[in-house]
């Protein structure tokens, strides 16, 4: 029953808006943003709303220096432009050819032991990273506000001891892979780390569950800064945190729950 209910709620958020959401036109998503980050120059652009290629490579939501002093300009450039982009075009070679190419990136996600490596790989690295870039924003930080923060501190006690746990599941996570917030089929919050590129919604997910909240803990994210010191980058996160973002996710999950 239950995990009908998160299988529903996860067809339901679309969390992602990988199918349709408000974009820039742009023939390029990666040069319209190193455009973005040399000038504000906003003309020749367009709001508009259509349906767009569910599998786009989203613009960052912000230019490459703006999460400075934390996250350092020069990382999140070559972790967007190249780690990123390439989880992207490595996922759009693989999918080449295949039924994937007409199926939804949730589809695929959350039965993604059906499919190849490569698929899981990239598409988990793709999925991954736009769920990351969204979850932090500049002059971030601070403390999540109502409903969401109600609902961490009765599930860790307290906002400082939410913090440690989300923490040590990127200290701890060995190797490379990423620390997530999630909610689970019941509507309780819960805390997680998975390995390489996989993430909560996949089948093969120890503790499945909707994301809400991810950082990434591979090398790339932080090495150029922070070196081989994971949790000085890890303590750093915090002040970029973008809980607007995270509290939006968790009330549209929280819906997707009670209309199940
Ligand atoms: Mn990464």
């Amino acid at each position: 029953m239950n995990k009908i209910k998160l299988v529903v709620a996860i067809t339901v958020v679309g969390f992602l808006g990988l199918q349709y959401t408000f974009i820039e036109q742009t023939q390029d998503p990666a040069k319209d943003q190193m455009k973005n980050n040399q000038t504000n120059n906003d003309t020749n652009k367009q709001k508009t709303m259509k349906p767009i290629n569910k599998f786009e490579f989203k613009p960052l939501p912000y230019s490459y220096d703006a999460l400075e002093p934390f996250i350092d300009k020069l990382t999140v450039e070559i972790h967007y432009s190249k780690h990123h982009k390439a989880y992207y075009d490595n996922f759009m070679n693989a999918i080449k050819g295949t039924d994937m190419e007409s199926m939804d990136m949730m589809d695929i996600i959350r039965n993604i032991s059906k499919y190849p490596m490569a698929v899981r790989n990239n598409g988990g690295g793709y999925f991954n990273h736009t769920f990351y870039w969204e979850s932090m924003k500049p002059n971030g930080g601070g403390l999540p506000t109502g409903k969401l923060k109600e609902a961490i501190v009765k599930s860790f006690s307290s906002f400082d001891e939410f913090k440690k746990q989300f923490s040590d599941a990127g200290k701890t996570r060995f190797g490379s892979g990423w620390a997530w917030l999630c909610l689970d089929p019941k509507g309780t919050l819960f805390i997680c780390s998975t390995p390489n590129q996989d993430n909560p919604l996949m089948d093969i997910a120890e503790k499945k569950g909707i994301p809400l909240l991810t950082m990434d803990v591979w090398e790339h994210a932080y090495y150029l800064k922070y070196q081989n010191k994971r949790a000085d980058y890890i303590d750093a996160f915090w002040n970029v945190a973008n809980w607007e973002e995270v509290a939006g996710r968790y009330e549209t999950a929280l819906k997707s729950l009670s209309t199940k």
